[in-house]
């Protein structure tokens, strides 16, 4: 029987953590804190264990984590930061909010992340940070991008918003650079009800800085004293625990969203259209799942024909987007070449057996027509 296949649908997941977050609200409720307060406090000490570093700032949203990350890097006007130009857009708009210009690099034709030599070939006399993307839920290689940005003497920070829980040689993302910068928009792997945010960081300086700018440049435990321009990225206590309450059952849900992944490339096991490369070295969390299709327009409108929903990460580089053009330095042929290409299936932990299976018909059937017509 054919079922309708969504790209996500966070229906059950929501049901599995409802009597939790009702039993937080109710508490919520009685404390009077909205904003902040210890539910927060404890989702920021279960978030930086989680990761592996020592602090870990809540802030409103993953565009915030990474524009006052280089803030309270004192990165900002003058200064470039070398980013993958295949990569969500809030990545490059941090960069450019913090008043930094950025510096795109291609990416590496397997795993479509940021490589050493993209970086290298990035730098010049005026880079002082490198935003490493953790794009789909593989973490970069970051032995040899840190090495790079070690001999360049640039800052690394990682964008780990698509990448919860991942991991390079058995350590986890975040806790390689000076700070991890994590949204918990409702559909990334670790996701609020609404918009949320962290840095995760073993820097005390760099943790203390980001409370202030996240809470209007407060000193700490003052009210009146301003000795910032901060802002107000604050952490909702609700969306803190609803975090706290996901964060119990995360690692499960990542275990199922790799066994779908595992299925579907069995369904392509004989055919020449490819996965996006999982590289070795990296415990992939598969925020996404993502295809390379020679002729990808084609090939959702085949899947969309046998009820399988399909979405494009990321249709058009950064350094190709109007408002980022004007810091575009030459082609990116890789990153070009994959945003004609890439296909992303539906997945979600909480799919079901006939969603699977559904895909897997749908996936056999679409690299066969793309095979058999050479596109
Ligand atoms: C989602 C995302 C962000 C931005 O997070 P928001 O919470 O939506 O601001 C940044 N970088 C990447 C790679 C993302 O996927």
């Amino acid at each position: 029987m054919r079922v309708q296949v969504p790209f996500m649908d966070l229906g059950a997941m929501t049901r599995q953590v409802r009597r939790d977050v009702d039993i937080a609200w109710e508490a919520m409720l009685g404390t009077g804190d909205f904003v902040g307060g210890a539910a927060v406090e404890r989702f920021e000490e279960q978030w930086a264990r989680y990761c592996g570093t020592h602090a870990a700032v809540g802030v409103a949203n993953g565009t915030d984590a990474i524009t006052l990350t280089l803030r309270a890097l004192g990165i900002g006007p003058g200064d470039e930061v070398v980013v993958p130009a295949n990569t969500f857009v809030a990545t490059v708009e941090g960069i450019v909010l913090s008043g930094a210009r950025p510096r795109f690099a291609d990416v590496d034709p397997d795993t479509l992340l940021l490589t050493a030599d993209g970086l290298a070939a990035a730098i010049t006399p005026r880079t002082c940070a490198v935003i490493v993307v953790h794009l789909y839920g593989q973490p970069a290689n970051l032995d040899a991008l840190g090495s790079v940005a070690a001999r360049a003497g640039l800052v690394l920070i990682e964008d780990a918003a698509q990448a919860h829980g991942a991991a390079w040689m058995g350590r986890r993302t975040g806790s390689f650079g000076r700070a991890g910068c994590f949204s918990f928009y409702p559909g990334k792997n670790l996701g609020a009800f609404g918009d949320a945010g962290a840095v995760v960081t073993s820097d005390p300086v760099l943790a203390r800085t980001l409370r202030s700018l996240r809470n209007h440049g407060r000193q700490s435990a003052s009210h009146y004293l301003h000795i910032n321009v901060g802002t107000n990225s604050r952490l909702d206590t609700i969306q803190a625990a609803v975090l706290s309450a996901k964060l119990l059952r995360l690692d499960g849900w990542t275990a199922s969203r790799r066994a779908i992944v595992a299925r579907y490339r069995k369904a392509l096991e004989r055919s020449p259209v490819r996965f996006v490369a999982t590289a070795p070295g990296a415990e992939h969390v598969h925020h996404l799942a993502v295809s390379l299709f020679p002729d990808r327009d084609r090939a959702a409108a085949s899947f969309a024909r046998l009820g399988v929903a399909t979405a494009v990460h990321y249709p058009i580089p950064c350094h190709l987007l109007e408002p980022y053009s004007q810091f575009a330095d030459g082609r990116l042929p890789i990153a070009e070449a994959a945003a004609s290409q890439v296909l992303s299936l539906p997945l979600f932990p909480h799919m079901t057996e006939p969603q699977i299976q559904q895909v897997c018909n749908a996936l056999g059937e679409v690299a066969t027509e793309a095979v058999v017509t050479g596109g």
